[in-house]
């Protein structure tokens, strides 16, 4: 393929952009400044540098992120930046998303891709992904309460968030999130909750107040409401594990890198 196609199929821009940016010897290729737009390389393996950043030549983008607090997993976002502000512009451009959602104040790893059917694979409970969580608890975790997460429990109504807490049309939005039909605007009733039955595929309890559960379901604000549904409070969330892939230690909140093969995340 044409050096300018290539860093057109990636998200770096219309294909004048990319042509600029190789006539700017903006783009190395092995360590050597490629100017020319037309010279062509084999994509299968291919990597290339553009502004000193190395970028793999890939059919579909799949990246890990840690996640920091303070931004929404929506692309449309409605208080606080998205994460998708963290990625380079290309990779924007490429229309990458979060493979299921974190929520704003939940920190660790999350995935992203512009691979709708890897989307669908992993977000669908048929395929039971496993998701690790450590929560840190407002009260001491108790031996009972790992019992119950274990044996199951039922989730409440998801409660509107505190900061829009009033707003009608912010709390229908949060229905929305669990799946359930909004009201039609101006309409005063709830949509009907069903109560629903989940539990953690593993619980075990670290130090007073730390709590680590797997689950492979991913119900809105699931941590959180089974924490609620055995009396304790989720103060903090924070995600180590996807599947087989483990947030690696040396990549700070904010920080991204490519995953090179769907392959490494089913365990
Ligand atoms: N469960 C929650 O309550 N919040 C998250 O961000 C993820 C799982």
């Amino acid at each position: 393929m044409r050096l300018s196609q290539i860093l057109f199929s990636q998200g770096f821009g219309t294909r004048r952009l990319c042509a600029g940016l190789i006539y700017n010897e903006e783009v190395s290729v092995n360590g050597e400044v490629v100017d020319d737009p037309d010279a062509e390389f084999e994509c299968e393996g291919f990597s290339f540098e553009v502004s000193g950043k190395t970028w793999p030549f890939y059919d579909k983008a799949l990246i890990l992120l840690n996640k920091p607090t303070g931004y929404e997993c929506s692309r449309k976002p409605k208080h606080h930046p998205s994460v998708m502000n963290l990625l380079p512009a290309p990779l924007r451009e490429r229309d990458v998303q979060p493979i299921g959602r974190l929520d704003e104040d939940t920190t660790g790893l999350l995935l992203l891709t512009d691979d709708g059917t890897l989307i669908h694979k992993l977000t669908s409970p048929k395929h039971h992904v496993p998701k690790v969580y450590e929560a840190q608890c407002k009260h001491p975790v108790t031996p009972e309460q790992v019992a119950q997460l274990l044996a199951g429990v039922t989730l409440r109504e998801p409660e509107p968030k505190a900061e829009v807490a009033g707003r009608a049309a912010s709390a229908s939005s949060n229905f929305k999130s669990a799946g359930k039909p909004s009201p039609k605007p101006g309409a005063d009733a709830k949509p009907a909750y069903t109560p629903e039955e989940v539990r953690a595929e593993g619980a075990e309890a670290f130090g007073t107040h730390g709590l680590r559960l797997t689950l492979t379901e991913g119900k809105y604000h699931q941590v959180k409401r089974m924490v609620a549904a055995v009396g304790n409070r989720v103060e903090s969330l924070h995600r180590p594990r996807f599947g087989a892939l483990e947030l690696p230690v040396d990549l700070k909140p904010g920080e991204w890198i490519w995953i090179s093969s769907p392959k490494l995340i089913t365990p």
